[in-house]
């Protein structure tokens, strides 16, 4: 290729189209009509994001040639001083992402394409399945085998739970409660009623949300082994995974974790111990593609598979920049995925392509998506004060969501 162009503006473009406040780098270079975009989305922080980017890297980087993907990485890693944290991590990723999209453009090859070709065709997607009762869960898993899919992650009453002992303390604060012992309880429940009703084909996963305590997930993880769940997703908080060997040591209940981690420190010694089956950091929180396609390798070298964050609060760019990882690498495992409305469409058009349990993606250059700054603004970002992520238990005390 000729001699890279150079980045001439970075901006931030902050839209909800399906109510998630999304966060979308766009970089500008200096060859009129060539631009990147990434997703840096941290919809509970947004306008921390916006300013992090458009504040202290746009001037960092301005002048830079676009063709210095990790050198960029580097710099800005270290240029905080500071690092490994929220806010700053989403900054990087939506600068890093757009980077990759720029080479993928610049090189007219899909961004799989530059990460070493197909592994697949198409990634395998799970959807989400909640329900009051076990038969409504029944129902609702039916329904996207029905539509194709393979795997779904079964939930009852949300994460956590809604049922249960909610008898607090008199002034206690509001907020999202919830009870960790019925929850704990329920779930085996759940599972028994589906793997009696479903059989054994299709692929059942759970997500703790790390609502629990430690000993009470050990205790879970070892309850639901005769269930055969292809994963339990975040047994565990961050701050207590090192009982992820306790879990080793009970059952063989796959372990899939990861969505919350910001540091290398949290997901390479958990690797190289292989205490986990699958990583799911948030490609758009870890630091972006450059990061997450050298933890596939790793992981890849132990014998761990991919499962890449993939909510609502994933913009359909962090969408795309996740499906390119996931059909060029060899170990991915399953794709999290929460659906494109008609208005994440209409504002991102070339959104990936789901079909009958596989997401597709196009072959454009770059990542194939693009969006529509016109469309975007139509749909602002609230500035309502979250209430899911304010949890208590029944006695009044806050706990992670
Ligand atoms: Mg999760």
């Amino acid at each position: 290729m000729a001699n890279a162009p150079t980045i001439k503006d970075i901006r931030v473009i902050l839209t909800a189209p399906a109510g998630s406040r999304l966060v979308v780098v766009r970089v500008e270079t200096s060859d009129t009509g060539l631009y990147g975009l990434g997703c840096a989305t941290f919809t509970q922080r947004h306008l921390a994001v916006k300013s992090a980017v458009e504040e202290y890297l746009r001037p960092l980087l301005i002048g830079r040639p676009v063709d210095r993907i990790e050198d960029i990485w580097q710099t800005c890693w270290v240029h905080s001083y500071w690092r490994n944290g929220p806010v700053l991590n989403n900054a990087l990723s939506g600068v890093d992402m757009a980077l990759w999209d720029i080479l993928g453009k610049r090189a007219g090859l899909p961004v799989y394409e530059l990460l070493g070709g197909r592994c697949r065709q198409g990634a395998a997607i799970y959807r989400h399945a909640d329900g009051r009762t076990p038969v409504e869960v029944e129902d609702n898993v039916r329904r996207w085998m029905a539509e194709g899919l393979t795997h779904v992650r079964a939930q009852m009453g949300g994460y956590g739970g809604r049922a249960g002992n909610l008898h607090r303390p008199e002034g206690s604060p509001d907020g999202a409660y919830f009870d960790p012992a019925a929850y704990a309880r329920s779930v085996p429940k759940l599972f028994e009623h589906l793997r009696n009703t479903l059989g054994d084909e299709v692929e059942l996963l759970h997500d703790v949300h790390e609502r629990l305590r430690p000993g009470d997930a050990v205790l879970l993880a070892k309850r639901l082994e005769p269930y055969s769940l292809f994963f339990l997703e975040d047994p565990l908080a961050p701050e207590d995974i090192d009982y992820l060997a306790a879990i080793r040591s009970q059952c063989a209940t796959p372990i899939a974790i990861g969505e919350l981690f910001n540091s290398p420190r949290e997901w390479t010694p958990l690797i190289s111990a292989r205490l986990l089956d699958y990583v799911r950091m948030h490609i758009s929180q870890m630091g972006g593609l450059t990061p997450a396609r050298k933890v596939a390798a790793y992981a890849e070298l132990h014998g761990v598979r991919t499962a890449w964050h993939g909510p609502g609060d994933v913009s359909p760019v962090g969408h795309a920049c996740n499906l390119h990882l996931d059909v060029s690498v060899p170990n991915f495992g399953v794709q999290e995925f929460a659906g494109f409305s008609e208005a994440l469409q209409e504002v991102f058009p070339g959104c990936p392509e789901v079909r009958q349990g596989y997401m597709y993606p196009n072959d454009q250059p770059g990542f194939g998506i693009d969006l529509n700054e016109v469309a975007a603004a139509r749909f602002p970002c609230s500035d309502e004060i979250d209430v899911w992520t304010q949890a208590r238990t029944p006695d009044g005390t806050a706990s992670k969501p």
